[in-house]
This record gives structure tokens, sequence and C-alpha cells, in this order.
């Protein structure tokens, strides 16, 4: 399997004028492959596409020897990139994507993330090493310690820049243990107020409250840009403030992230379930949108917004637990928040009713209603009939449903 791991890595002021100088030559030849591309786009010609692009670049070079700074092929990724940047948008366009729009050309501080595939690089223990012809200055970061590649799994690694932090991000390949279904499972039903609750199939639940570092620092954030709106635009009060903000960003998305990447490898690594089963967070999101009152919607609206955060956390679950020879598994959602789990009965649950109370006396929590039932889902639908019957068996005679509510799950 394919893993990225990316990497905060420490420039010196001379690496930063390197690194800058290159990745500007970057940026120029996509802007000029662009204009190319547009160009050709409205006059009608044809032929100019990646290869004969890649084809120009010797002559780009002889013309203006400082294109001979970059590592030649970071330069053709360069034009790779923008290839794909086209691709995706004529295939969005095809597609109904009126909105699309064609990729957009790089301003001038925009730092140009330069690829280096499988050549140009050279990793050792502790140390990264790119090569370039800017000038004498090597560009060699050091790495930590715990992480450790061996050189022939790394197929290419990436040198970016976001606000005003540098990074190295290596892909590489790892050989995967192989997956043995063990007949232990765990459903997992990812939300908002518990971004987790699980049941296994010993009918135990977990409960893990949702750490929103968003909701400290958004209004911070808030403040810094009212104050900011109100300054002179590029004055230096602006740009300090703009500095503070942009600080504010970076704490909210790395505690975010953090909490996400602990969570999900306590997840896989705490359960003796090789199988897990989460929700298509797809569906979910268009299931709550319908038949929300209005005044209700605007907190709805702000906290679907978090998706794009659960998606991120399904993604970590998968790899993590493919790196361990679990899985984790998609399930259809449908309707897991309406169905009591008992008999069945369908219920309306717009997404502020916490609780379920069904004729069949059942009175349980949404959150674990719905794992419950994506549990029963998948062992029904994957004929494990043996698990169902256990589950079930065991989910009614502990009727209550004993919860343990962890507020982090350590670290
Ligand atoms: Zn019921």
């Amino acid at each position: 399997m394919k893993l990225t791991q990316k990497i905060r890595i420490f420039p010196n002021h001379a690496q930063k004028t390197v690194l800058w100088k290159l990745s500007e030559k970057c940026r120029l030849i996509y802007n000029f492959a662009l204009a190319e591309r547009m160009d050709a786009y409205r006059t009608g010609a044809k032929g100019v596409n990646y290869r004969k692009q890649q084809n120009d670049l010797p002559l780009i070079k002889e013309q203006f020897p400082e294109y001979k700074w970059v590592y030649s092929k970071v330069l053709q990724y360069a034009l790779r990139a923008l290839a794909a940047d086209y691709e995706s948008f004529f295939a969005l366009r095809k597609n109904g994507h009126i909105e699309a729009c064609l990729p957009r050309f790089k301003g001038k501080n925009y730092f140009t993330t330069m690829v280096y595939n499988q050549s140009g690089f050279k990793i050792e223990p502790g140390m990264i090493t790119f090569s370039h012809k800017y000038n004498d200055i090597p560009l060699e970061f050091t790495i930590p310690d715990k992480f450790s590649f061996d050189d022939t799994q790394v197929k290419q690694v990436a040198i970016s820049s976001h606000r005003g932090r540098y990074f190295v991000t290596i892909t590489y390949e790892l050989e995967e243990p192989p997956f043995v279904d063990n007949g232990r499972y765990q459903a997992i039903d990812l939300g908002i107020t518990h971004i987790v609750t699980a049941v296994n199939s010993q009918s135990k639940f977990l409960m893990v409250k949702n750490q929103r570092p968003d909701k400290y620092w958004n209004p911070k954030i808030a403040k810094v840009q009212s104050r900011k709106d109100k300054c002179k635009k590029f004055s230096n009060r602006w740009k300090l403030l703009n500095q503070i903000k942009q600080k504010y960003e970076r704490k909210r998305d790395d505690q975010t992230r953090d909490f996400q990447h602990k969570l999900s490898r306590k997840l896989v690594e705490n359960t003796k379930a090789n199988t897990l089963i989460v929700g298509q967070l797809e569906v979910k999101c268009m299931a709550q949108s319908n038949k929300v009152p209005k005044a209700m919607r605007a907190g709805l609206n702000r906290a679907t917004q978090n998706t794009g955060a659960l998606g991120r956390f399904v993604h970590f679950l998968t790899y993590k637990s493919r790196r361990v020879g679990k899985r984790t598994i998609e399930s259809d959602e449908r309707n897991s928040t309406k169905e009591c789990w008992m008999y069945g009965k369908q219920h309306f649950m717009p997404i502020w009713k916490r609780v379920m109370r069904c004729d069949c006396g059942n009175v349980i929590e949404r959150d674990k209603n719905s794992a419950i039932i994506l549990m029963k889902r998948y062992l029904s639908q994957n004929a494990k009939w043996t698990g169902y019957r256990v589950f079930l068996d065991n989910l009614r005679h502990t009727a209550k449903c004993k919860t343990k509510v962890s507020p982090i799950v350590g670290s």
C-alpha cells in the first residue's frame, strides 16, 4: 500500500532563498504552459499537450539557462501537474459542472510545490537531501529519528510551504499484512458531539466526545479578522494582525488533526476486531439536511461543515487499519438514525433529537442506536448469522447498554 508522511523541515535563510528561487521557476513554467494551452484552446490549435510541452523544455532551457537550476524531473512534474489540473477541469465540465473554472495562473507569492519523483533526492537516517543547481548551498534537512524509510520504498518526495512553514511529503510503499476475518467486528458511528460511538460484536459500547478546537479558535480568529479589516491593507499593523490570524488558524488545524490521528490510532489498536465498520458520510449529510426547520438550519450547516474533517478521520482509520492487517469498511448508513434497532420501527429523528423513544420500550441515545444498526446490517448482509444472533442476544440481555464514556482516549 502507498502511504504518505508529511514532515516539517526547518530551512535556514540561505536555503529558503534557494527554495524560493527554484519554486519560482516551477511557477513560471506552470504559468507559461497554462498560457500556451489557453491560447490553443481559444484558437482551436491541436497538439498542445503534456508531451509537447515536455519536449519543449530543452529548448526553453537553452534560451533561459536559469531553468537549469531546477532538477529536470521537478520541472517536468510542474507540467504534469498542469496537465492533471487541465484534465480534471474538462472532466468536470463534461459531467455537467458548469461552475468549474480553468486552472488559474499562480500569483507572485505562491510557493509551487516541488515534486521529486523517483530521483533527485537522497534519504539517509535522519537526513534528506535534494538536488538543485542554483548555487552550492546544499538542500539538506534533518528529519526526526522516529521516521525511518527504506530507501527503496520511497517513490516520491515533495517540498511544499504553507503559511510560512516548510514541509517534505514522502510517499512510500509498504507491504500490507494479509487480512484475516477473526469473527470480531466493531461498528462506528461518526457524529458531531461524539465523534465516535462504537459497538463491538460483544455489544459493548465506547463513546468518545469530539474535541472541537475550532470552537476555541474560531471566535479568536473572527476577532482578529475584524480588527484586520479596519486597517489599511498591507500596512504594518495589517501585516501583524494577518500573522496572528494565520497562527491561530494553524493551531486550530493542527489540534484538530492531532486529535484525529491519536483517536484513529487508538481505535484501531485497542480493538480485538479486525473489521471496523463506518457509515458512509455522504449519505448521512444528505439525510440530515432534509426536513430541518429553518431556524435550525444555520446550526446544522455549521455542524456539517465538520464532515470534511470526518472524511479525513475515515481516511485515517482506513489506512491505519490496513497497515496492521485490519480493515475499515464503509457501509450503507441510510436511515440508520431513524430505525429502532429492536423491531425496526421507523421514527422521525431530526438531528436535534438526541434520544430515541420507541413504543417497544426501547429508549436509547441516537448515536448508539445508529452504531447498532450499522453492525446489524453489516452482519446480516454478509451472512454472519452466528455473530448476528450472539450480538443481538447480548444487546437484549444488557438492554440498558452500559457505556464507557471517555473524554479522550489517552495519548
Ligand atoms: Zn422499537
